[in-house]
């Protein structure tokens, strides 16, 4: 068979299931925060991990625009080699003191940070404990690690304690979760997942991708909020979602960084960021640790778009934060869903299976600091009808 046959047999198939995905052009709608256009339409953007709503914001544009002046448009080379520009070591020592760790370092992006962090902590022989709804980068960062996966079922403490004496006698052990689920919005255990690391001596990373920038009183993350921040060996949150820019950070201790510098080889074998970039990150990081009132507003609108759905009979998981999944199970069921939401005016993407697990397809909505209590409450007043004449709402 050519490689275009069974290509286009496989896509077929994936379609026939309602899994076949494709890329569409949005843009921003101008002057309208919280608003996108797609096909000459506005649509209230319910989509998005601009939770902060900073994606839009000047103070950072300005800073790119200046960096971009002062110091060109790439950086010409992996950090290692020539590519490590001023605005670098400004940022990470901004990091380091916003994260109250010895060290941080700047890594391109989240999914590699994440890679590379995993495959520069476990290898052959060793052992990683991961959530089954981690985020897929976590996932493939234990694969390129070489490492066994111990996949224990979500959040269940139980389960993660009996894998961990199974495997007390490995040589390396380490427990990776994600602090918020990115399709579920639920909290990780961060209380229970320290003192199992204690008791079996494993080491502890947590991925703030979604805490990080909305929990905290600076915005530290869901571990400084429950005071747990120190519990923790390895801290990596992205700068693509409340910080409205682009890149990851990893925080730790100075020999942390000093062996990532070593051995993460996204960092190693990857061109850095152009300054401009690293330029509005730093400007973003000053915005977010000093505006509390977005967090605030963030918290506010999420839990009053929540309880709405649920007090409708909608399934929205177990979570309290920006992100609010409703579960309804079909994927053709959830793409109709979304379809109709988007002849309503409302932008929510339907996410399926590989993302989620078999049997779970849903809308994810995504809230922003930027959306009001009357949008909120009148989008949730259309997608309840919406829901219940698709059949979603349970009762
Ligand atoms: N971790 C989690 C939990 C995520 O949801 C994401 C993004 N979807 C990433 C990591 C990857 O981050 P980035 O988009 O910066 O690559």
């Amino acid at each position: 068979m050519t490689m275009l046959n069974w290509m286009e047999q496989e896509l077929e198939a994936l379609a026939e299931r309602s899994l076949e995905r494709s890329l569409r052009t949005v843009s921003a709608a101008k002057d309208c925060q919280g608003y996108i256009e797609s096909g000459g339409r506005k649509l209230l953007h319910l989509s998005s991990n601009d939770y902060l709503g900073l994606a839009g914001h000047p103070d950072i544009a300005n800073a790119m625009r200046q960096a971009l002046l002062d110091e060109g448009a790439g950086s010409g080379a992996s950090r290692l080699v020539t590519g490590n520009r001023p605005p670098y070591a400004r940022l990470e020592q901004a990091l380091a003191v916003w994260q109250q760790s010895e060290a941080a370092l700047v890594i391109a992006n989240g999914y590699m940070a994440n890679t590379g962090v995993i495959a520069a902590l476990a290898g052959r022989g060793d052992v990683v404990f991961s959530d089954k709804l981690n985020h897929a980068s976590i996932v493939d960062g234990v694969t390129l690690s070489r490492a066994e996966h111990a996949r224990y079922r979500h959040n269940d403490m139980d389960h993660l304690r009996s894998l961990l004496h199974k495997h007390r006698d490995k040589r390396r052990k380490l427990i990776v979760t994600d602090a918020i689920f990115s399709m579920d919005g639920d909290q990780a255990q961060l209380r229970e997942l320290a003192e199992l690391k204690h008791e079996y001596g494993a080491m502890l990373m947590v991925d703030e991708a979604h805490s990080g920038g909305i929990y905290g009183a600076r915005g530290e993350g869901l571990c400084a909020e429950l005071g747990l921040h120190r519990q923790v060996d390895v801290h990596v949150g992205t700068f693509s979602k409340a910080f409205g820019v682009y890149g990851a950070y990893v925080s730790g201790s100075r020999t942390l960084i000093r062996w990532l510098t070593n051995k993460a080889r996204p960092l190693i074998y990857s061109t850095a960021l152009p300054p401009s970039l690293v330029a509005g990150i730093s400007a973003s990081l000053e915005i977010v640790q000093a505006e509390h009132w977005r967090r605030l507003r963030l918290r506010e609108g999420s839990r009053l778009f929540r309880s709405r759905l649920a007090a409708a009979g909608l399934n929205v998981g177990a979570g309290d934060s920006p992100i609010v999944p409703v579960i309804v199970g079909d994927n053709a069921a959830a793409l109709r869903f979304s379809s109709t939401l988007e002849a309503e005016g409302i932008a929510a993407v339907a996410i399926r299976p590989p993302t989620v697990p078999d049997g779970s397809a849903r809308i994810r909505f995504s809230l922003s600091a930027v959306h009001t209590d009357e949008q909120l409450a009148d989008a949730a007043d259309r997608i309840i009808p919406i829901a219940s004449g698709l059949g979603v709402v349970p009762r």
